[in-house]
């Protein structure tokens, strides 16, 4: 009897230290790593001077090769270490000027970055700069080194090397002081052209809703017309290369920077001659999800064939694809462009319930290194840009294209059975002319589910025999309505005249 209250008392005390134990990890990996950090901006120019505009990259390529740290490649699977480089990854960046507000936005070539890494190359901004707001958006490139831990060598060690994430939130940080130090006068011609995404993205849960649109806006010399650099806007997971490709490439992403800054050649012969700039790229609601994967046929345009094997020549057609059309606008547009682009800015901290069970679990196990503010929610954050008829959402992390530009429905078989709560569509709650959506902007909070879509619990979307992926890889249900309302009334900052 003795014996055994002395062992119900031992297992008591053991259960009780690995309570504690456990607690104590939990305070210490979900610890706000930036307390009291808050953004609440509202800019907005009634009385612009004329633009100025500069733009700057870095290549971020990670060294590979014999004696060097292994490279681990992000997205898919685990223990996918990189054997090469295709072709180099950069940050790059572009800085607007009205005279009164400067606003930096930087594209990066990785799968995505956490706030808490945006705060950190806030911080490393140097005043001197001027910069107003600066957001920072990865292309959700799947043939980057991980920097979100997801994928290291297998599902219980991270993939990111800290050494080479410190080298590309500082590249981010010389970027922009590249592309402060080439601010010039300069005009902004806008474009939004139709595209028709068979044969290029499809979308791979219902309802079929795409983003397939590419918007662009195009900085020039006054006077000259001499391109100096372009924001490209489209809509898809680059992730051409597919699951088992080892060589680190920037995807189609930079086959359109390229083709527009040197045109498109094929073994040393220019088929559309270039634009000179600096190109970025920023990708857009690619939740849902928007995918050129092996079941999408390509046709490279100039070499008339057909690409559906994932390939790097699958990946430079569907990236000419695309370059052909902008070329072609460009040839074609002959608007002036604006020299008076007043610039607003509307942003703010948006704190994101954190429910899936798995990132919790990926965080304790050192996965995901990133702080809770306050607990079990994480600190993000939310914007809405004015670049004179421009308007940009920056959404932090993959974004359901029917939340965009509508057709969210009360999907049969969802765990909440509700109308849609998301409405209007954002594109119809966004100011301007061309509305831009910016994607992984300043965070990857994964997939950004319309409630009423939202589906873990039999029965499942459509009679499905199991449930959708997405939910997953995403923060939970409630993220969606907490982003359509931070929108709504952010855009009210961004259009009514700052008191
Ligand atoms: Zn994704």
């Amino acid at each position: 009897m003795r014996l055994l209250v002395q062992a119900l008392l031992g297992l008591t005390v053991l259960v009780l230290v690995l309570a504690v134990a456990l607690l104590a990890r939990a305070a210490w990996v979900f610890r706000d790593r930036f307390p009291g950090y808050e953004v609440s901006v509202r800019r907005l120019t009634t009385n612009a001077a004329p633009l100025r505009a500069g733009f700057g990259r870095v290549n971020i390529t990670p060294e590979i090769g014999p004696g060097k740290p292994p490279v681990w490649i992000a997205g898919f699977d685990q223990g996918r270490a990189a054997t090469g480089v295709h072709d180099d990854l950069f940050a790059l960046a572009a800085v607007l000027d009205d005279g009164t507000t400067r606003l930096g936005l930087v594209a990066v070539d990785s799968i995505g970055i956490f706030h808490d890494d945006v705060i950190r190359v806030r911080q490393q901004i140097p005043a001197s700069l001027g910069l107003h707001y600066v957001v920072v958006c990865a292309t959700h490139n799947h043939s980057t080194p991980d920097l979100m831990g997801l994928w290291g060598p297998d599902v219980f060690r991270s993939g990111v090397n800290p050494t080479y994430r410190d080298r590309v939130l500082a590249g981010c940080v010389t970027a922009l002081s590249n592309a402060v130090g080439e601010l010039q006068p300069a005009t902004l011609a806008l474009m939004e052209l139709p595209v028709d995404p068979a044969g290029l993205v499809t979308d791979t849960r219902k309802p079929l809703v795409y983003d397939p649109d590419l918007r662009w806006m195009l900085f020039r010399k006054p006077g000259s017309g001499e391109v100096l650099g372009s924001v490209v806007g489209w809509a898809n997971h680059p992730e051409t290369p597919w699951s088992r490709n080892t060589e680190i490439t920037a995807d189609f992403c930079g086959v359109i920077r390229d083709g527009l800054e040197q045109g498109i050649r094929y073994d040393g012969r220019v088929k559309m001659p270039g634009l000179g700039g600096t190109h970025l790229f920023f990708n857009g609601a690619v939740g849902g999800l928007m995918t050129t994967s092996p079941s999408v046929t390509v046709r490279d345009p100039f070499l008339e064939e057909d690409f559906a094997k994932p390939s790097h020549e699958k990946t430079r057609a569907l990236g000419n694809q695309l370059v052909r059309r902008l070329l072609d606008a460009a040839g074609t547009n002959r608007e002036p462009g604006s020299l008076q682009v007043p610039l607003a800015v509307s942003a703010r901290t948006l704190r994101v319930p954190l429910e899936n069970p798995g990132f919790l679990l990926a965080g304790m196990i050192g996965l995901l290194d990133r702080g809770h503010s306050p607990w079990m929610q994480v600190r993000s954050e939310v914007a809405v840009l004015r670049i004179g008829d421009a308007s940009v959402a920056c959404i932090p992390g993959e974004i359901y294209p029917e939340l965009v530009n509508g057709g969210v429905v009360r999907a049969p078989g969802g765990d909440f059975d509700i109308e849609p709560l998301e409405v209007p569509p954002l594109r119809d709650l966004l100011p301007g002319r061309v509305k831009f959506l910016f994607g992984l902007a300043n965070d990857e909070l994964g997939y950004i589910i319309p409630k009423s879509e939202w589906d873990t619990r039999a029965p499942f979307l459509y009679g499905a025999d199991r449930a959708p992926y997405g939910e997953v890889n995403s923060a939970g249900p409630e993220t969606a309505v907490l982003l359509h309302g931070a929108v709504r009334e952010l855009v009210a900052g961004a259009t009514a005249p700052s008191r």
